[in-house]
């Protein structure tokens, strides 16, 4: 669900206008629904609830603090993958100790730092991590607590970019290895505790089906570690994929009981619960884009509309460098204008940004009412792996961030000025 929809022929967010929320604050703009964010948390929750089950919020996925800290004072846990994301979770008032630290590429200066704060657990991606971890904790007399990710070998049926559990991904230890190295880390690294086991197949999955085989695979080795290392969690990672392409439609049905081929939370949950419950263990999920992605939009303005010989291009003021997913991974962004428009025919155009790189485009080839020079349109779903993933590539301000909760409205990040752009640069 989500909770952008029309009133009075212009396009809100909760109770706000869109329109004055743009004059006043600039474009281009990220604006998240507090109430999205949370219903889609509680939701999973009451999905889960037959288990003793943890959710931990991927903070790569949205990671300003005021997300973070509306995710903490809800109860989640946070998943890691840097040692700035948990300097951000402290920040934003979250509990270390509700922490998951997963990477395969964990600096020395992090680990120590995870463990000076008290991570739950490392989620360690190689034997070299591992012996690293055990190194670090003996000079600091610790016991380090550490789970294994565990890579399943099975086809998400994502995006290339963003399957991660086939044994050609950098991700995890091959499923035959597991038992092995658990045997050896508990013989040779007397400052390791092994926890757990972790798995994350992939991102923006559309089907329970390869949860479903990657649990199945799995669930026999977590209670066969449990029963022999005494492991106490599971975790099955994140990766529940959301609705792109025409989401503010599907928004206005109940999206909890969508189509049967849709993956939603409830299906997500009916197909993996049943085979989680006898294990006995703590069950962590780690959702990102779940939680956020249809919780935010990207606020543009057309800059121009230029007539090409083969194309139609609408030119508006965001860039790849503010929302990166259709160059990176061919990412479908449902757009739609601000103000509604139902005499206007729609047109085929290009919508592009301003970067000087030919992949820089929200769509391609897209049927939209055609929009003019001045006026907003809305890039939906952009919650995740949007600001996220921001840069500053061709010298652009990242964009600020607003947080809207019924009526009212926060700026939890300014607009960047072309001052922060050099600020830390020197000239010799
Ligand atoms: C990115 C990531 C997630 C979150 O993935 P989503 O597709 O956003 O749910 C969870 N766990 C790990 C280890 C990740 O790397």
């Amino acid at each position: 669900m989500h909770s952008f929809a029309y009133c009075h022929g212009t396009l809100h967010c909760e109770g706000v206008n869109l329109d004055q929320l743009a004059a006043k604050e600039g474009t281009p703009l990220y604006v998240y629904s507090k109430r999205t964010i949370l219903e889609h948390y509680a939701r999973l929750k009451e999905a889960l609830s037959p288990l003793d089950a943890e959710v931990e919020f991927a903070v790569k996925a949205c990671s300003n603090i005021a997300i973070l800290n509306l995710m903490a004072h809800q109860g989640s846990g946070f998943d890691i993958v840097s040692g700035g994301e948990l300097f951000r979770v402290i920040q934003a008032g979250g509990n270390p100790h509700r922490c998951t630290y997963a990477g395969i590429g964990k600096t020395q200066q992090e680990i120590q730092f995870a463990l000076e704060q008290g991570v739950y657990a490392f989620n360690a991606e190689s034997e070299a991590e591992l012996v690293a971890i055990n190194a670090i904790a003996g000079q600091m007399g610790l016991i380090a607590p550490v789970s294994v990710r565990v890579n399943p070998n099975v086809e998400a049926g994502t995006h290339k970019y963003i399957t991660t559990g086939k044994s050609e991904n950098k991700f995890g230890i091959d499923f035959e290895r597991i038992e092995p190295l658990y045997e050896w880390a508990f013989r040779e690294l007397p400052n390791i505790r092994l926890k757990g086991l972790q798995m994350h197949i992939g991102s923006q999955l559309t089907k329970a089906a390869p949860f479903v085989e990657a649990v199945r695979k799995t669930a026999p080795l977590a209670l066969h570690l449990k029963n022999k290392f005494n492991i106490e969690f599971f975790s099955i990672g994140g990766g529940i994929g959301i609705v792109y392409q025409n989401s503010l439609e599907s928004a206005s049905k109940s999206w909890w009981d969508q189509t049967p081929e849709q993956l939603t939370i409830k299906t997500y949950a009916d197909s993996i619960v049943p085979l989680l419950q006898p294990l006995g263990l703590k069950i962590i999920v780690e959702p990102g884009r779940l939680i956020v992605g249809n919780a935010g939009a990207l606020i543009t303005r057309c800059l121009y509309e230029k007539q090409g010989k083969a194309k139609t291009f609408t030119i508006v003021d965001a860039g790849m460098n503010d929302l990166i997913r259709p160059a990176l991974y061919q990412g479908y962004h449902q757009i739609i204008p601000i103000a509604e428009h139902p005499d206007r025919p729609n047109i085929v155009s290009d919508v592009v940004g301003p970067i000087c790189e030919s992949g820089d485009f929200m769509a391609q080839n897209r049927s939209l009412p055609q929009v003019h020079q001045g006026e907003l349109l809305a890039v939906l779903s952009a919650g995740a792996y949007g600001f996220a993933m921001a840069s500053n590539y061709n010298s652009r301000p990242l964009a600020a961030e607003i947080l809207v909760d019924g009526n009212s409205w926060h700026v939890i990040r300014k607009r960047q000025t072309w001052n922060d752009l050099i600020a830390g640069e020197s000239i010799p």
